[in-house]
């Protein structure tokens, strides 16, 4: 199933570790241009460049439970690759341990929800239907058609399936793109969203807790579209967004929401158009997710 280990600070055994990252390499429905398949390893190099300690969480990278468990091999066909994706990350959750997932495009991050709500859900004694997950996304684009090019899983579409089949505990920001049907499906159901013009205009702080409090979960599901980020710091993205959110604020908003998570991904990531910069981020951000949720464990 998978192969290749290589982050850097992620030194632990499967067995003994906590935070369990993986590659799914997968970017066959992108619109735009394709290249997210090449994110991981280049995060993965990137790292290399970072030291283990962060002073801001007074944290030691290699002091964190975190093993890499290298690149899932994927199919051609988006439904096999979830389906094995929904497997594969349902088995780590039994192991009781927390999935990090580098995509990749973001039709992926559907699999690892619904692997969250049904783990989640299977807790509570034997009724499907127990305590609902929530999911927060950072993207710019709000991703709620039902169908694109022919396909029910094409990226453009992960939000609308995951509000409508798994949780409609719901919130996105940094949103600034999406045609006016999506926008009136957004206000019709009264989902929580938060513009890239609302983060400029209010304060990522201000927003972030809003968002928070709309959820009022401590069961998140974060996703991390990386075209949330301004093309300006990272043009190596497959739907480059103009006037969008800075590191700062995404990286806030993964201060903030760590504590509360059971999963995480960075997906759409697509290093090729650029110089490296998309790759070093989504890196860096993955790494602050760690730092954050486990600075918010040590805490409490
Ligand atoms: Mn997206
Ligand atoms: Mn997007």
């Amino acid at each position: 199933m998978f192969s290749l280990p290589s982050f850097y600070d992620a030194i632990y055994d499967y067995d003994d570790a906590e935070y369990i990252i993986f590659g799914v390499p997968f970017d066959c429905t992108s619109s735009y241009r394709a290249g997210s398949r090449w994110a991981p390893d280049e995060m993965r190099k990137a790292c290399q460049n970072f030291e283990t300690y962060d002073y801001y969480h007074k944290l030691d990278m290699t002091d964190i439970l975190v093993h890499d468990a290298g690149n899932m091999d994927t199919a051609v066909a988006v439904d096999d690759v979830l389906e094995e994706l929904y497997d594969d990350v349902t088995a780590i959750l039994r192991d009781g341990k927390f999935p990090i997932m580098l995509g990749g495009e973001h039709s992926l991050s559907y699999a690892p929800v619904k692997a969250c709500r049904d783990h989640y859900a299977e807790k509570t004694d034997g009724e499907d239907v127990g305590e609902e997950i929530a999911f927060l996304v950072l993207d710019a684009h709000l991703d709620m058609r039902t169908d694109f090019r022919g396909l029910t899983h094409n990226h453009a579409c992960v939000s609308r399936h995951i509000y409508e089949d798994l949780t409609t505990k719901y919130a996105t920001i940094g949103v600034r793109s999406g045609p006016e049907e999506e926008w009136a499906y957004m206000e019709e159901n009264k989902i929580p969203f938060f513009t890239a013009d609302d983060v400029d205009e209010r304060g990522i702080k201000d927003v972030v807790k809003e968002a928070l409090e709309a959820l009022d979960s401590d069961k998140i599901y974060l996703s991390l579209d990386m075209d949330v980020i301004d093309p300006a710091y990272c043009a190596g993205l497959g739907t480059p967004e103009p006037f969008g959110l800075t590191p700062r604020d995404v990286r806030e908003v993964l201060r903030a929401a760590a504590p509360k998570t059971i999963g995480f991904d960075v997906v759409e990531a697509a290093p090729e158009y650029d110089q490296g910069n998309a790759a070093i981020l989504a890196a860096k951000l993955m790494r602050e997710f760690i730092f954050s949720r486990e600075a918010g464990k040590r805490r409490s």
